[in-house]
C-alpha cells in the first residue's frame, strides 16, 4: 500500500485526499492519499521522509520550499523554480509543477486571452504567468508588497504595487493570492478592484470551496467568472499521472476525480 500526501498551511479545506482517494478506490490501486498541516515549510524533505510517503502535493505556502526539497526539478517547474507535485523516485525527491497546465485546462472555454492581469505574487502566479508570457500573452501583475515582483519584472511583465496601477483592458483578471481564503478580505482595495473588474471580460479565481469576496464582487457585476474548482481538477488530474507514475489511464483517472467534486 502506498502512502502519498498533501502538505500545506492550511490544508484542512484541501479536496485533495477525496479527489485522489476517489480514483484509487475505484480503480483498485493499492494506496491511500492524507493531508499534513505543515507550519514549517523547511521540514518538508524530513517530513516526507519520516512518513515514508511515495509521493506528494504542495499548496500555500510551500511551493518554493517544495523546489528547494528536491533532489532534482523536472519540466516546467525547473522554469519556474515553484513545485506543487512530488514523486519518490528510489529515496530521491523529484518535483513537478501541474498548476499552469491545469489552469490553462479551466480558462479554455473563455477562448483566445491577449492580455491578462494577474493579482498576487507566489507560487501560483510565477507558474501562471510563465505559462502566459511562453503563449505570447500580454501580462499584468498587482501584487500588495513589491519585494516579489523583481521576478515578474524578469519575465517581461508590467508589474504594479496597490500606489502605481495603471488599469488597462483586460480580458482576464486572476485572483492568485490568498485573500480571501480563510479571511473575508478583497485581493486589493475596493477601490482599485472596482476599477479593474470595470476593464475586464473574464473573471477567475484560483480559491476553490467558497465564493470569496472579489468572486461575489465580480458576478455581481455580471461578469463570467470560475472559481478555482476547474483549476484544481485540471492540476489533479495532471499529478495523479505523476504519483502513480502513470499506472493508470488519464481517462479514468479524470472520470473519478470529477466525481470526488459531487461529495
Ligand atoms: P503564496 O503564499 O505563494 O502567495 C500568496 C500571495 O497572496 C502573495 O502575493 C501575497 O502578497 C498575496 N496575499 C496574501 N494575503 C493577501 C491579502 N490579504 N491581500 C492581498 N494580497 C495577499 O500562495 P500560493 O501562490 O501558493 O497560493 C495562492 C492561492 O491560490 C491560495 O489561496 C491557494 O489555495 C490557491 N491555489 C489554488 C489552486 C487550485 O488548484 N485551485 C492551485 C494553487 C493555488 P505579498 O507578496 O504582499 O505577501
Amino acid at each position: 500500500m502506498k502512502l502519498f500526501a498533501i502538505f500545506g498551511d492550511p490544508v484542512a479545506h484541501s479536496r485533495s485526499p477525496l479527489m485522489h482517494n476517489s480514483v484509487f478506490k475505484n480503480l483498485n490501486y493499492k494506496a491511500c492519499y492524507t493531508r499534513v498541516h505543515l507550519t514549517d515549510g523547511s521540514k518538508l524533505r524530513e517530513t516526507f521522509f519520516a512518513l515514508g510517503l511515495s509521493g506528494a502535493n504542495v499548496t500555500v505556502p510551500h511551493k518554493e520550499a517544495a523546489y528547494a526539497a528536491c533532489d532534482e526539478v523536472r519540466g516546467f517547474a525547473k522554469k519556474v523554480g515553484v513545485v506543487n507535485t512530488i514523486v519518490n523516485e528510489n529515496g530521491k525527491l523529484i518535483g513537478y509543477n501541474t498548476d499552469a497546465d491545469g489552469f490553462m485546462f479551466a480558462i479554455k472555454e473563455f477562448g483566445a486571452m491577449k492580455n491578462i492581469l494577474v493579482l498576487g505574487a507566489g507560487g501560483t502566479a510565477k507558474a501562471l504567468c510563465a505559462r502566459f508570457i511562453e503563449d505570447g500573452i500580454k501580462v499584468s501583475v498587482l501584487n500588495r508588497s513589491k519585494e516579489r515582483l523583481v521576478y515578474f519584472r524578469e519575465l517581461g511583465c508590467m508589474c504594479f504595487t496597490w500606489d502605481d496601477l495603471k488599469s488597462d483592458k483586460y480580458d482576464l483578471v486572476v485572483n492568485t493570492t490568498s485573500a480571501g481564503l480563510k479571511d473575508e478580505e478583497l485581493p486589493a482595495p475596493l477601490a482599485l478592484i472596482e476599477e479593474i473588474l470595470e476593464n475586464t471580460s473574464f473573471v477567475a479565481d484560483a480559491i476553490y470551496g467558497k465564493v470569496t469576496p472579489f468572486l461575489k464582487l465580480s458576478k455581481d457585476k455580471n461578469i463570467t467568472c470560475k472559481d478555482g474548482a476547474a483549476m484544481l481538477l485540471g492540476q489533479g488530474v495532471l499529478a495523479n499521472e505523476l504519483l502513480v507514475k502513470h499506472a493508470l489511464k488519464t481517462d479514468a483517472i479524470k472520470t473519478y476525480m470529477s466525481k470526488s467534486f459531487e461529495i
